[in-house]
């Protein structure tokens, strides 16, 4: 390539994405009608360009799939929010008392806090991560 201009270069690419313009694409099948060096190096990427689309396409319609699989079901959902809500009673109440009572010693009040505050933390931070997977989806602009 380094014995051409850069034109030839700039005429693969556009013809590699399909964005020839016609009297591009005629000065473009004269050149590599001609040019052995510029053939075998646009079937090449040619070639790298199929392998990455058939791959994009594969990867795309298994996440597909993956997304299609069976949601939660509703005795699940049930379940979740049962066991939310009783350790959430559980905490809540514990805490309350522990930090009420007199009689409890101070390390055990301080280390219920730590607890709960690392909880309170963890819970947060999942549900930041869910909800930034659940908004950008990396795929959305991608023609299926
Ligand atoms: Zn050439």
């Amino acid at each position: 390539m380094d014995k051409h201009d850069e034109t030839y270069e700039i005429l693969m690419v556009k013809a590699l994405d399909g964005m020839l313009l016609p009297e591009e694409e005629e000065v473009w099948e004269a050149h590599l009608a001609r040019c052995p060096e510029c053939r075998q190096e646009f079937e090449s990427f040619a070639r790298t360009r199929d392998v990455m689309d058939e791959f994009r396409v594969r990867m795309l319609s298994e996440r597909e799939q993956r997304l299609q699989s069976k949601p939660m079901p509703t005795s699940n959902r049930l379940a979740v929010v049962l066991v939310v809500l009783g350790v959430l009673l559980m905490w809540g109440f514990s805490a309350w008392h522990v930090m009420v009572a007199p009689e409890v010693p101070w390390p055990l009040r301080l280390g219920h806090g730590l607890v709960l505050l690392g909880m309170t933390v963890g819970l947060l931070v999942v549900s930041r991560d869910r909800w930034r997977t659940l908004k950008t989806d990396p795929y959305a602009e991608v023609d299926r």
